[in-house]
């Protein structure tokens, strides 16, 4: 063997024991007690928990937005997911009018076969038709493992937003594939009125970032994409879900039988729209933006009664001076937090404390992102299954500060937050990538996931 993890908890979706894990090849290859072999390395892991690398199936790297480019490139970014037990992102490359996906994404992967430090997907955000070939070149897509799309129903002065019949083409499309469309739902109208309003009236605070894209303005986004997802009987994924009125729509259509998918984050588990009220409120601008207690609370009932499918982060952070550009006008602040990092030790403390399982954890941060995506080979310390795994050290005390992240972001929405327990290492493929506090993996070992589609279906059946 070439690695032997003994004497820890391994912890899955279902259940928590106490055996070894053997790692071959880069796959576990043995799972039992008092496993008696020979390896070239052997680690006792007494009393820490042995989990499956998380998959964060959302991230924006090194992406254009908001007048600069997110401040992680995917060498930063990926190392940061390493250092916080992600041992796979899935990255949101954009396509813009005249770009076909597989040039795009090629360009993509030509960055990361050299940058990136964990392994890597793409859903490709598609943002024009180019008059029909991008249905069509979705097929071959899917053939080359991109078997997920991502529609905004917002942005639309930025020209990112989908109409509701391109959405409708998408939405069919990927059902004849064996594809998923994955929706981030806003009204833009609604939130382009307010604004409008707001800075009018000179209402410019970060506090109006919140209040021109308040509740009912996601719900709205969420109730269309699920009722078409339904009546079109074809998936649909809801992206960081945050408001609690769109939330019941969604379990509701889940519970008629709708291939419906709930994604949250830690950023709308933990904040309140108060933030907004703070001082250094444009750091926390998100879109969606945190929402009120309700909501948070709504989330957190959903989540530990698993009507939440993932918990993913949305990571697209900013820094500090470009956040600063709407000090004084909040549409100027570019939108997005850094939380790659986070993910795993935030949700785990959670579990620690008792709030939910630490099976739960597993769940919603690895196995059923790996279900959901069509990565076999991930998301579960299961023989014949990838060795990314994670060490979590229970009593480990962690306070979470721009100074200890691995992100090349100069702050952190998380700063000062206290975590009981904390991942102490993280191996990928069976290499040691993230040892107590230090990165010690290589930029390019990570590698591309193709991931196989869901069974296809044709016609525009409804239900
Ligand atoms: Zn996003």
């Amino acid at each position: 063997m070439d690695l032997l993890i003994k004497n820890g908890t391994i912890v899955t979706a279902s259940e928590m024991f106490e055996a070894d894990v053997a790692v071959k090849d880069g796959k576990i290859a043995a799972i039992g007690r008092n496993l008696e072999m020979t390896a070239r390395k052997v680690v006792d892991v007494s009393g820490k928990l042995v989990l499956p690398g998380a998959i964060d199936v959302h991230t924006h790297m090194a992406m254009p937005f908001g007048g600069t480019v997110s401040a992680d490139s995917y060498l930063a970014g990926t190392r940061a997911a390493a250092c916080g037990g992600v041992t796979t992102i899935f990255d949101y490359p954009v396509q813009h009018a005249g770009e076909t996906i597989l040039g795009l994404i090629a360009s993509k992967k030509e960055v990361l076969e050299k940058e990136a430090c964990v392994d890597y997907a793409f859903h490709c955000c598609i943002t024009d038709l180019n008059h029909g070939e991008i249905l069509k070149e979705m097929e071959a897509a899917v053939k080359e493992g991109i078997t997920s799309f991502k529609c905004f129903m917002v942005y639309k002065k930025e020209g990112m937003m989908v109409d509701d019949g391109t959405l409708v083409r998408l939405l069919l499309r990927a059902k004849e594939l064996g594809a998923m469309i994955n929706v981030h739902a806003e009204n833009p109208d609604l939130i382009d009125f307010n604004i409008e309003n707001y800075l009018k009236e000179g209402k410019t605070s970060a506090w109006y970032h919140y209040l021109s894209r308040p509740e009912f303005v996601e719900a709205e986004a969420d109730k269309r994409a699920v009722h078409w997802a339904r009546h079109l009987n074809a998936p649909v994924y809801l992206v960081h879900m945050a408001d609690k009125e769109g939330l019941k729509a969604c379990i509701k259509a889940k519970a008629a039988g709708a291939s419906v998918y709930i994604e949250t984050c830690p950023q709308y588990l933990e904040f309140t729209c108060d933030v907004y009220k703070r001082e250094d409120g444009r750091n926390f601008v998100c879109s969606p933006p945190m929402k009120g207690k309700e909501s948070r609370d709504a989330l957190w009932t959903a989540l530990k009664a698993g009507l939440i499918d993932t918990v993913a982060t949305d990571h697209c952070p900013f820094q500090s001076y470009e956040k600063d550009w709407g000090k004084d006008d909040f549409t100027k602040i570019p939108n997005g937090c850094a939380g790659v990092e986070n993910l795993y030790p935030y949700m785990l403390d959670a579990a620690n404390a008792g709030k939910l399982s630490f099976e739960r954890v597993v769940e919603v941060c690895a196995s059923n992102p790996a279900k959901i995506f069509g990565c076999g080979s991930k998301g579960s310390v299961t023989v014949g299954k990838d060795a990314d795994l994670v060490i979590y050290d229970r009593n480990k005390d962690f306070t979470i500060s721009a100074n200890n992240m691995h992100s090349d972001c100069d702050h952190t929405i998380w700063e000062g937050k206290k975590l009981h327990g904390y991942p102490v290492q993280t191996y990928l493929r069976g290499t040691l990538i993230y040892d107590n506090g230090a990165f010690t993996g290589m930029p390019g070992q990570g590698r591309y996931l193709k991931r196989k589609a869901r069974k296809a279906s044709r016609g525009g059946g409804a239900q």
